[in-house]
């Protein structure tokens, strides 16, 4: 069905930096519909919940919205295994599955996006355990440009399945997805104010270790981590004791936002009160507006082994960085096997940058960074922004040629392929 698209009212992404190149937009309901609005395009993307910052969602043709798809279609106890509809959302899914007394084993910032969106682009929380949420992909049914339908299991189908999971939107539509689940968990969260830089950068390790899920965030002034938030689980024998200093740093004695300055309504629960797995691993609740709101968002991916070195290098831009800069979050997550994975292969560290919505500014400090993190080979954030040269940022992936040729299979005409993906995937 074409969905009407306020003639005045132009579509864009959610941080809205990005007016789509197009406002057709159809959405489906069920499989049937899907099937039959592929097969009648010759160009398609779909569109998931819009908090992507770069372009590699637009399209300039037609999209494809799955959002009235959004029910949990089985939940498997004995498989730990919940099967949903490819339109919802962690927001929506969350409370549901706990609610029936299972968990995932973790979450973005953020609830707001779809799972789809997020498993896409390879998506991740925090956690030196944890992998991305991608890697919590069991199994997928999707669409060919064909309008084909195939399933695939992490199980049965090897290296094919890990080519397809993180599919920067290029390899069909996702129908429906099956999740890896665990029995539900209570997470307690604390947060410590101002790290000295000299503190992380003794103690990396054991500040990682600390924690189930830890965050930094800096906003490079005064040689200073502002914030530490760590997230630890109830049902662990090493919960964390949460001395009063920390590496140098104080425990907070109120809840904060991660930009201090703002107020904290809109971020989850603090000071140590165990809480629901969905309400403690994303920094932002369900129902307000997460992060800042006005802003443009950049992250790279640097080997785990060579963190300190890539943050202390990015931290002598601090000059350049922090006058266009809401606040940096660093986080580390587990290696994978997924192709297009950022964590393909690497263990990671991220470096992430929420930025003021300047984007000459941001353009012009993205390269900096860029050439400082050059040695380091880091990976930009599939949707977020990066000014990295299409050629440097392929050199990144080497299973990108198998992903090249498993496209060409799905979609031989290009039927899902924008701009974006033919600078940066396809163009050779
Ligand atoms: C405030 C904010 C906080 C964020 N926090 C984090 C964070 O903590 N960690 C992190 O890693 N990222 C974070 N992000 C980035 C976000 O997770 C990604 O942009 C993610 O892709 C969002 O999914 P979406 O559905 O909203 O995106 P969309 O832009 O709608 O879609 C993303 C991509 O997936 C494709 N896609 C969507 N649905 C399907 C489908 N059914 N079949 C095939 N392809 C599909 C789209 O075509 C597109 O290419 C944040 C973004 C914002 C705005």
């Amino acid at each position: 069905m074409r969905v009407a698209h306020g003639a005045r009212e132009k579509l864009t992404n959610w941080a809205g930096n990005l007016t789509y190149g197009t406002d057709h937009l159809f959405e489906a309901g069920s499989v049937s519909s899907a099937q039959e609005i592929v097969r009648s395009h010759d160009k398609i993307k779909v569109l998931g919940t819009r908090h992507c910052f770069n372009s590699i969602g637009d399209s300039h043709d037609n999209f494809l919205s799955l959002r009235p798809m959004r029910d949990v279609v089985a939940i498997d106890a004995t498989a730990r295994t919940v099967t949903v509809d490819a339109g919802i959302t962690y927001g929506q899914l969350c409370p549901w599955l706990d609610g029936k007394g299972f968990a995932l084993h973790n979450l973005a910032s953020l609830p707001h996006i779809s799972v789809a969106g997020a498993i896409s682009t390879a998506t991740h929380g925090s956690g030196e355990l944890n992998g991305n949420l991608a890697t919590a992909v069991a199994g997928l049914e999707m669409l060919t440009a064909g309008g084909d339908v195939v399933k695939l299991s992490r199980a049965t189908d090897g290296d094919v399945f890990r080519g397809t999971v993180v599919g920067l939107g290029a390899l069909g539509v996702i129908t429906r997805i099956t999740l890896d689940v665990q029995p539900t968990y209570s997470v307690s969260q604390y947060v410590y104010e101002n790290m000295p830089l000299a503190g992380m950068r003794d103690h990396f390790d054991e500040i990682q270790a600390s924690g189930y899920s830890v965050s930094l965030f800096t906003d490079w002034r005064n040689q200073l981590i502002n914030e530490v938030w760590i997230k630890s689980r109830t049902d662990r024998p090493a919960a964390f004791a949460a001395p009063p200093e920390f590496f140098g740093a104080k425990l907070a004695t109120r809840n904060l936002h991660p930009i201090a300055a703002l107020s904290a309504e809109n971020c989850t629960e603090q000071m140590g009160v165990p809480g629901p797995w969905y309400e403690r691993l994303p920094h932002f609740r369900m129902g307000f507006t997460p992060s800042a709101g006005k802003e443009l968002q950049s992250e790279y991916f640097v080997p785990r082994g060579k963190a300190v070195d890539a943050i202390l290098a990015v931290e002598r831009l601090h000059d350049q960085i922090s006058p266009h800069l809401l606040i940096t979050e660093i986080r580390t997550i587990a290696a994978d096997d997924l192709w297009m994975s950022t964590c393909y292969k690497r263990p990671s560290v991220t470096i992430h940058f929420t930025w003021k919505p300047d984007w000459p500014a941001v353009r012009r400090v993205l390269p900096v960074i860029e050439r400082e993190l050059g040695p380091f080979e880091a990976r930009p954030h599939w949707a977020k922004l990066f000014t990295m040269a299409p050629a440097e940022l392929r050199s990144r992936y080497e299973r990108l040629p198998d992903f090249i040729q498993l496209a060409a299979k799905r979609d031989p005409r290009g039927k899902f392929r924008n701009r974006f993906l033919d600078t940066y995937i396809f163009a050779s």
